[in-house]
C-alpha cells in the first residue's frame, strides 16, 4: 500500500480539485447536534471531526427514493431510468460506514447485480477519515474500526495534517498528479503520530472483547425476556433502520399519472419496524406484532455477512443515538449474550 502525507491547508486545496472531478459530498454540521453528508460548496465548511451523520452513506448508491422506470400503457413501453455515469466523491467516511457499504455490495452486487446500485458504485469515489469513538460506538467489537479495503483513499488524522493510505488504482490517480505539490512523503514522526492516534482510539472504546459469539447466543436465546421488555417501549418509528448504514429493505410501487396511461415505478426505503412491511396479499401479516418486528431487526442485524466476515451491524451507534424511545441496542445485545465487562 502507498502512504503519503497532506497538510490541513493542502487538504482544502485537494477538496477544491476533487470538485472538478465530480460532485463532492462531505460531512457538514447541519444543526447544533447533528451532522450529515452534504454537497460541498465551500470547502471550509467540511467537518473533519464528527461522530456520525444522520443519514448513512448508502444513500449515495441506493437513494431513499428513486424512479426505476416510467411506462406508457398505450405504447406498452418501459423507459428505464438507469443513473448517469457522472462521478461523485464521498469524502470523510468512517471505517464502520465503509464496511457497511461492503455489506450493501454483498446484496446488491451478487450474482444478479442491481443495475442502479452498480452504476452508482462504479462511479463513486470513497475517501475515508479516521475518528474517535463516543459511548455509542462499538465498531471495535465488530472488528471494523480499521478498514483494509473498500476505500480509494483513507485520511488518518495527524497533529499537522493527515497520513493518507492509498487503497485503489483510482486513489493513485487522485494522488499522483499532486505529489510534491499537495502530497509529500511520510516521515518517521508521522508514523509514530498515527500509531499514537490508534492507541488513543483503542483506549476510548467503552466496550471491549470479541463479539463473534454473539450471533450464536442470539440463536440459542430466541425467547430472551429482553425482547418483550424492550419492544414494549418501541414506537415503531423506523429511525433505527432508516439511519442504519447497512439496512437494505425497500418497497416498490407503481404511481400512475393523472392521464391514466403513463406512470412511474418507484423504489423507496422501507423499514422492518413498520407494520406494513410484513403485510402481504390476503391481509396476512407475517410480522403482526411489535415483538415480531423488534425481534426480526435484532436477528437480521446480527447475522453473518460472509463478505466482511462480521455481522451486518457495524457498531456505528446510530440506532441508539437516534432512537426516540431511548432503546439501547448495544446494552441489549450484551444482555442477551451475557457479556459483562467493558461497557459504560
Ligand atoms: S428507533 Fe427506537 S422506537 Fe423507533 S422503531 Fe427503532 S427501536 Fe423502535
Ligand atoms: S444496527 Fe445500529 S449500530 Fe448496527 S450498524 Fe445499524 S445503526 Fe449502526
Amino acid at each position: 500500500m502507498r502512504y503519503v502525507k497532506i497538510s490541513k491547508q493542502n487538504t482544502y486545496e485537494f477538496l477544491e480539485r476533487l470538485k472538478k472531478i465530480g460532485t463532492l459530498y462531505a460531512p457538514h454540521k447541519v444543526s447544533e447536534k447533528f451532522y450529515d453528508f452534504c454537497e460541498v460548496d465551500d470547502v471550509k465548511e467540511v467537518e473533519f471531526d464528527y461522530q456520525r451523520t444522520i443519514r448513512p452513506p448508502r444513500r449515495f448508491f441506493y437513494p431513499e427514493r428513486e424512479v426505476l422506470f416510467t411506462f406508457d400503457t398505450h405504447k406498452v413501453e418501459l423507459y428505464e431510468n438507469i443513473p448517469s455515469k457522472e462521478k461523485h466523491i464521498l469524502f470523510g467516511v468512517h471505517s464502520c460506514d465503509i464496511v457497511a457499504l461492503r455489506t450493501m455490495d454483498s446484496k446488491f452486487l451478487d450474482d444478479q447485480p442491481d443495475p442502479y446500485y452498480k452504476v452508482r458504485r462504479e462511479n463513486g469515489i470513497v475517501i475515508g477519515i479516521s475518528c474517535l469513538p463516543d459511548e455509542y460506538c462499538f465498531c471495535n467489537v465488530r472488528r471494523v474500526e480499521f478498514v483494509d479495503t473498500g476505500f480509494d483513499l483513507f485520511f488518518h488524522e495527524l497533529p499537522d495534517g493527515f497520513l493518507v493510505r492509498v487503497g485503489t488504482v483510482v486513489g493513485h490517480k487522485l494522488v499522483d498528479p499532486y505529489e510534491g505539490e499537495l502530497f509529500e512523503e511520510i516521515c518517521p514522526d508521522d508514523i509514530e503520530n498515527m500509531s499514537n492516534f490508534e492507541e488513543k482510539r483503542a483506549s476510548m472504546f467503552t466496550t471491549t472483547g470479541n463479539w463473534d459469539t454473539l450471533r450464536y447466543f442470539m440463536e440459542m436465546r430466541l425467547d430472551h425476556p429482553m425482547y418483550m421488555r424492550e419492544s414494549e417501549k418501541c414506537l415503531g418509528c423506523g429511525n433505527c433502520t432508516l439511519t442504519c448504514p447497512s439496512c437494505k429493505c425497500y418497497d416498490v410501487q407503481d404511481i400512475p399519472s393523472i392521464d391514466g396511461r403513463t406512470g412511474e415505478r418507484i423504489r423507496y426505503w422501507d423499514s422492518c419496524q413498520f407494520r406494513s412491511h410484513g403485510l402481504v396479499a390476503g391481509n396476512h401479516n407475517f410480522r403482526e406484532t411489535k415483538l415480531d418486528r423488534f425481534h426480526n431487526r435484532y436477528q437480521c442485524k446480527n447475522s453473518y455477512c460472509k463478505d466482511t466476515t462480521t455481522s451486518f451491524c457495524v457498531g456505528c451507534g446510530r440506532c441508539t443515538y437516534f432512537c426516540p424511545a431511548g432503546i439501547q441496542f448495544k446494552q441489549n445485545l450484551m444482555e442477551i449474550a451475557g457479556y459483562k465487562g467493558g461497557t459504560t
